[in-house]
């Protein structure tokens, strides 16, 4: 029999990754490593520090709900803070000894004659019976596809990656993109910068933003009386569930939902831009849902600025010193902000690196050439032992911590069920595979991502076959249970060699 270097291998040490190692642990696995190629914990918060950048759910909701945070300084707490928290998190629940930092996974093979994975890191190859992949999907910047930027001589920066040596006073800055990333970062530039010009494909619908600090004696109160914290994070997160399951998972059962909300944008938008001409460029013409709303009390009104312009018409080209808009006008640019998020349906991103299983066949191919699909958004039948969290047909709910704690939930259930029955190989079987993908393709119909107004939402939930495998239709409760409840017989178990 090959023993593997670790029973688990799980690969990213953001909130999935760590979530994941917290539940082994409780299960009594002890023997697993948590690979990042960053030099420290919580994903996506770590590697975005853009100005202005904060949850844009309520802080309350936005925690694990095994751990709760008082700390939370405001309503949506700002970006540092949530990193602050996945160190805390790392420390509180033993999870240092485990992180293997600076690894970067290159590419993962299933060695069918030994039932183990074997993950190739810049640092060598390690072996593993179990491979959780947690690389969750908006890691990978995207950069636009437009003609002349390679030829920019000024500064470019992804919000995704923000340089915060570089001095944005005094100059003049172009932003590319208005979804959520752009909407938080446009309003802090506009302080800064001698002029901002805001380049807008597709406008985003805006919430207004119930934004307050926390005061000092309810986090107090939150630190001595936990079950009042977790009643506040229970009623913020039945409220977020149900704009979300209600408005856009059941879209056809209660349109109206959809209108009243989109009623409830127009109006924040009329309160805050007087200017119609103005109004009318910045108003979504899809519908609420097809690709992420946000909240904001700030954003509208930059455009208010005298030193801040709206470009709607295209850009034609980047030249070295500015950008062609379709206009015709060249607009002087020194520093270029891309708001433009994340490879994320796309073969390279989902997974972000070669996952090869049985018969030789690669992940990525494979969703590539033949849609996306998997049972429960995280298994398929060619790839044993291994989970993908956070893949297709995953997103629901109020906020992700619902859906990664039932992704962990899953991968930990089927970890202990392997261990229990000494199985060397267990792996999803075909039918339960093939009418889990079904139900979700015949669910999204009555979605909003279903309906013909999302045309022209230019939304990252679409992949190029258009279907929309990034949210799963249907609530996060219903995915909570489901994770604790699912038949291990799903899965066909194989003795250890
Ligand atoms: C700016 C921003 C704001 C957001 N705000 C909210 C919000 O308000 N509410 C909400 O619910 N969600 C929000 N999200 C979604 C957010 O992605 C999730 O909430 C959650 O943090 C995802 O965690 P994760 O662990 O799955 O993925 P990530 O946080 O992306 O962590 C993945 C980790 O994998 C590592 N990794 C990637 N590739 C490799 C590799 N090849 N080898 C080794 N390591 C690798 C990365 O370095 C990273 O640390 C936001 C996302 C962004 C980008």
């Amino acid at each position: 029999m090959s023993k593997p270097d670790h029973e688990v291998v799980i690969v990213g040490a953001g909130f999935s990754g760590l979530c994941v190692g917290v539940q082994l642990r409780r299960k009594g696995v002890r023997d697993f490593v948590i690979l990042d190629a960053a030099p420290s914990v919580g994903g996506v918060w770590r590697h975005n520090t853009y100005p202005g950048v904060a949850v844009d759910i309520p802080s309350a909701t936005y925690c694990y709900s095994f751990e709760p945070n008082p700390g939370w300084t405001r309503s949506f707490a700002p970006g540092a803070e949530v990193r602050a928290y996945a160190e805390h998190v790392a420390d509180k629940y033993k999870l240092r000894r485990h992180l293997r930092l600076n690894t970067k996974v290159a590419r993962a093979d299933f060695d069918e004659t030994a039932d183990l994975w074997r993950v190739r890191t810049e640092h060598g190859e390690l072996t593993a019976r179990f491979v959780v992949c947690a690389v969750g999907p908006l890691d990978q910047p995207k950069n636009p596809d437009i003609p002349g930027l390679a030829e920019f001589t000024g500064k470019i920066v992804h919000t995704a990656r923000w340089d915060h040596d570089h001095d944005l006073s005094g100059q003049r800055v172009a932003v590319i993109g208005t979804g959520a990333s752009g909407l938080q970062v446009v309003p802090e530039i506009a302080e800064r910068a001698a002029h901002l010009d805001v380049y807008q494909r597709t406008p985003i619908w805006v919430l207004p933003k119930v934004d307050f600090p926390i005061p000092a004696a309810v986090r107090a109160l939150f630190r001595l009386a936990p079950p009042v914290q977790r009643l506040v994070r229970f009623l913020t997160t039945v409220a977020s569930e149900v704009v979300m399951v209600l408005g856009i998972v059941h879209y056809n059962k209660a349109p109206f939902l959809v209108r009243a909300t989109e009623a409830v944008c127009r109006a924040h938008l009329r309160r805050q831009v007087p200017d119609r001409a103005l109004r009318r460029k910045l108003t979504p013409r899809y519908g609420f849902g097809c690709k992420r709303p946000s909240f904001s009390n700030r954003y509208f009104p930059t455009f208010t600025r005298d030193d801040v312009e709206l470009v709607t018409d295209g850009i034609e080209r980047v030249t070295a010193t500015g950008i062609v808009a379709r206009d015709g006008r060249e607009r002087p640019v020194d520093t270029l902000v891309l708001a433009t998020g994340f490879k994320i349906l796309e073969l390279g991103a989902m997974p972000p690196f070669p996952v090869t299983g049985l018969g030789g066949v690669e992940l990525g191919e494979h969703w590539d050439r033949n849609r996306y699909q998997n049972y429960e958004g995280l298994a398929v039948p060619q790839a044993p032992n291994f989970w993908l969290m956070n893949g297709p047909y995953t997103v629901t709910g109020a906020s992700w911590f619902s859906i990664i704690e039932a992704g962990a939930t899953h991968a930990t259930r089927c970890i202990v069920e392997a261990r229990r029955r000494r199985a060397g190989r267990m792996v999803v079987k075909q039918a339960p595979h093939d009418a889990f993908t079904d139900d979700m393709r015949r669910r999204m119909k009555g979605t909003i991502l279903g309906q013909p107004s999302c045309a022209s939402s230019n939304s990252y939930y679409f992949d190029r076959h258009g279907d929309s495998p990034y949210v799963r239709p249907q609530s996060g409760l219903y995915v909570w249970r489901r994770a604790r409840t699912f038949d291990l017989d799903d899965y066909a178990y194989t003795p250890k060699r």
